[in-house]
């Protein structure tokens, strides 16, 4: 397997009213070409500190130390989608869903504009819009949480990312719509081959994607294992408090789910 990205003794400094708060200590990770590797943790234990890390999106103010090397540098948005747990706050309201992915298009590909209108359209099918004819011209406000998801996936993948960073991305969904943009980031994943950093509070839904997990608490990588490692036979104390808030997790139910459509 190749290393995509290569975190050693990662460290990461936070300044809030003068107060230093450290989110990441020295976390060493692997992440490998292809894979699909959760990142799950409580709140405030340093995963969105780690994907903005990994996507080079930390603000100026934070203190890195360590490194991170990649197997080929990544070309900033353009090999790193990045998607939010809130949709609405990487969607601009005044512009139509159409205009904003064929922005990312002309941005990071330099087609011309017929041409990334038209990717637009077959990225919003891709996504499974109900009706992306009609979806084209919309604006985020016309749009449900689950479609407004689907539209800012659409936008994290237009210009063909190595690796797709999803923060929380299905957090702020109800269960139905939570499962149907799982099944739908598992299909894209697949279908362009890319690798996925699945971020979550929830272990029980990052073992439905993920074929890694990386367990965090306090700013440390505390656990990393295959999904079936850590359901089943977690070596950490705190990875079994994190498993028992899903009575009867089944690991065997959990990898089947997988087959769900997208
Ligand atoms: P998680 O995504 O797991 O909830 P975060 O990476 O957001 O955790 O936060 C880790 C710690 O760093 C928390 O204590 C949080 O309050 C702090 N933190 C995160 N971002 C900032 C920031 N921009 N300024 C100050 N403190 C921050
Ligand atoms: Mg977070």
């Amino acid at each position: 397997m190749t290393v995509l990205a290569s975190i050693r003794d990662l460290a990461v400094t936070h300044r809030r009213d003068g107060i230093e708060v450290a989110a990441l200590k020295n976390v060493t990770l692997d992440v490998q070409a292809g894979e699909r590797l959760a990142i799950i943790g409580e709140s405030g234990s340093g995963k969105s500190t780690l994907a903005l890390a990994i996507a080079g999106l930390l603000p100026k103010s934070a203190r890195i130390g360590g490194s991170i090397e990649w197997f080929a540098p990544p070309l900033g948005g353009r090999d790193i989608g990045f998607v939010f747990q809130d949709p609405s706050a990487s969607l601009d309201p005044v512009m139509s869903v159409s205009k904003q992915i064929a922005e990312v298009v002309h941005t990071h590909l330099g087609l011309g504009w017929p041409a990334s209108r038209a990717k637009a359209r077959t990225l919003l099918e891709r996504v499974r819009l109900p009706d992306p004819d009609s979806a084209l011209h919309a604006f985020p406000h016309q749009l449900s949480g689950g479609q407004k998801q689907r539209v800012a996936i659409a936008a994290a993948i237009a210009a063909g990312p190595k690796l797709l960073i999803a923060d929380e991305a299905t957090s702020a969904l109800d269960t139905i719509v939570q499962a149907e943009i799982v099944a739908l980031i598992r299909r894209l994943v697949t279908e362009d081959g890319m690798t996925l950093l699945f971020i979550s509070h929830d272990i029980a839904l990052a073992a439905e994607l993920a074929e890694r997990i990386a367990v965090f608490r306090h700013g440390a990588l505390v656990e990393l294992g295959t999904t079936r490692q850590i359901i089943d036979a977690p070596s950490q104390a705190y990875t079994r408090t994190l498993l028992d808030a899903h009575i009867g997790l089944d690991a065997d139910l959990l990898l089947n789910r997988s087959g769900l459509p997208a």
